[in-house]
């Protein structure tokens, strides 16, 4: 592909709201383009990174005895509420009527059609096992879509049902996509991590997550140094563990609780009821002056965190920062969104210069109930020693460590829960009709995209792995206005697409500058450089992206070199 030729936006700037590597490299190198609140174009390089994780998911899925169909996106009420979900699901499910006003929603999932499906096209356990998969969009109605494609409104799935007529099947099979999973993560390049999860919304029983670690990650895994052991932290249990926050006992004595006026001024400035805004303390760690308020209940906090900022995380920023959130005149605040006349935070906020707010409905709860989820990101970012004394590995006993990961993928044993409540059933070899014992496997193909740069960049730009590149080669011309240099160019990029080679080819009469930023924004891990070089010596320039690392190459060799 010539750059002349192609659809690459780059941008040099990203909107404010891209607060992850992923979302602003992907956004920046032109590879996605936002048309609504997590919904986004797939540019022509996004969408060939895409098809690039799509195919090493097939053939996987394929491996391991996958057939491919595609079922509708559009799914009538009635098999949701055989399935029960139509009452249960609630908000994320996109609902809508058609003309005649019968309800439907978009499919969050497929387990309801392709048990219809399966109930229409099978009688006996002779066509058992059966694994059937697709590839296709999914739609959620997220409360925050956010960190582009990390978390959408619309976003590709491959899901995978197994079918099996008794436990022993469903085993293998959930064995078997565990293998799998395991297969592509490792080809897509990426460091992660299976671990035992919450069975959650689907129903049904054992799960895994596949969890691609990064700091970014939503998710917390709570994970065994000595053994095998690794959980999410929604079934590790550590919500509950003590802990000291912050860590050192002198900077706990520096924790200011409020005298009562504060407590009015803040409610008053919250628009919230004192009651609510019962515990609001302050402490000092390392310098720094960090302002918790705890507000009431959930909705509360909902309400007002979202006035401040749109996101429910933590929020933890500088003055600046918070006065632009709130739209305030600089001066008019005090220095985390309170009103100025509270002078003990006046005075101190100079020193450190950061806030943070909080939710929380129990006096001191963040104080003695870390949410890691939450708390440890923000301990981070402030720079707090936070010690986490977390749960005893309940495999050897150790104590686990944290960490953060994205969920790429889950699998799951879901048993008879849909095929009895929706009478999808088979003969046995006695003539018995039996239920049908089914998994479900999910990976989040778009979301794996996202995953992938989060691992992989530099502040450069992106690094891709080999197997996700959107291209294998970049092919730079330093100077196309240079004849000689522009014949050659034009010599190796023939001669690399004959070769059956992906070939970005920058051919611009742009600086060279230009070309090399981009390249490295973009992201291939090969730069193949004609330049000054290439036309006195006839050798061409072979750039590592990851290493920096530059070595002269015959063109004889080069072909060789990339395969
Ligand atoms: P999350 O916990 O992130 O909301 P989930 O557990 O609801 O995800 P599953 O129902 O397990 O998601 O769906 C299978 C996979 O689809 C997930 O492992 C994830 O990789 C992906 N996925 C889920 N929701 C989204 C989304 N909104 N945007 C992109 N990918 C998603
Ligand atoms: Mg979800
Ligand atoms: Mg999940
Ligand atoms: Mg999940």
């Amino acid at each position: 592909m010539r750059m002349t030729n192609a659809l690459i936006p780059t941008l040099r700037d990203v909107p404010a709201d891209a607060a992850v590597p992923s979302h602003q490299l992907l956004l920046k190198g032109g590879y996605i383009l936002r048309t609504a609140a997590g919904l986004y174009n797939y540019l022509p390089l996004g969408h060939r990174v895409l098809a690039k994780v799509e195919a090493i998911v097939r053939e996987e899925m394929d491996r391991f005895g996958g057939q491919e169909v595609l079922m509708p996106i559009l799914q009538p009420a009635e098999l949701w509420e055989e399935s029960g979900r139509w009452e249960v699901y609630g908000e994320e499910l996109m609902r809508i009527k058609d003309r005649h006003d019968r309800q439907f929603c978009l499919g969050p999932t497929h387990e309801e059609v392709i048990t219809d499906l399966v109930r229409q096209t099978i009688g006996s356990y002779k066509a058992l096992p059966l694994r059937l998969y697709q590839m296709q969009n999914k739609y959620r109605d997220e409360r925050r879509p956010r960190f582009g494609l990390m978390r959408g409104r619309e976003f590709v799935m491959k899901d995978l049902y197994s079918f099996d007529l008794d436990e022993a099947g469903l085993d293998a099979a959930y064995e078997d996509m565990y293998q799998a999973y395991t297969n592509v993560f490792n080809r897509c390049g990426l460091t992660f991590r299976p671990v035992l999860a919450d069975a959650g919304q689907i129903g049904g029983g054992y799960t895994h997550e596949f969890n691609v670690l990064a700091e970014n990650g939503e998710s917390v895994l709570a994970i065994c140094p000595d053994c095998d052991y690794a959980a999410n932290q929604e079934i590790a249990e550590v919500k509950a563990s003590p802990v000291t926050y912050p860590a050192d006992e002198a900077a706990l004595e520096k924790v200011h609780t409020p005298d009562a006026k504060t407590i009015d001024a803040v409610a008053a400035f919250l628009q919230v009821d004192e009651k609510q805004c019962a515990k609001t303390m302050m402490f000092e760690a390392d310098g720094d002056l960090i302002c918790v308020l705890t507000l009431g209940n959930d909705e509360v906090n909902e309400v007002k965190i979202q006035k401040i900022h749109p996101c429910d995380q933590l929020v933890l920023a500088d003055q600046a920062t918070i006065r632009t959130w709130l739209g305030a005149d600089p001066g008019s605040l005090g220095p985390v969104g309170m009103p100025e006349d509270i002078p003990i935070y006046a005075d101190q906020a100079l020193k450190g210069g950061q806030g943070l707010v909080v939710g929380a409905n129990e006096n001191d709860y963040h104080y003695t109930h870390v949410n890691l989820d939450r708390d440890a990101k923000v301990a981070a970012y402030g720079d707090l020693r936070m010690v986490v004394e977390g749960d005893a590995c309940p495999a050897c006993g150790a104590q686990l460590t944290f960490t953060r990961g994205i969920e790429v993928g889950q699998i799951f044993k879901l048993g008879t829960k849909y095929s009895e409540a929706m009478g999808a059933t088979v003969l046995d070899e006695n003539g018995k009709a039996r239920p049908l014992i089914m998994g479900c496997y999910g990976i989040g193909v778009s979301r794996t995209v996202a995953a992938a740069v989060e691992q992989h960049h530099d502040d450069r730009g992106i690094i891709w792995p080999k197997s996700l590149a959107p291209y294998q080669v970049h092919l730079i011309a330093v100077n196309m206005k240079d004849e000689t240099l522009a014949a050659i160019a034009e010599k190796t990029y023939k001669a690399l697409t004959d070769a059956g080679l992906e070939v970005l080819f920058d051919d611009r009469k742009e600086r060279a500058g230009v070309k090399f930023n981009d390249a490295d924004l973009i992201g291939i891990p090969i730069q193949l450089i004609i330049g000054k070089g290439t036309v006195e010596n006839g050798e061409i320039e072979w750039k590592d992206r990851r290493t920096g690392e530059k070595q002269m190459v015959q063109p004889a060799a080069l072909i060789q070199a990339v395969k």
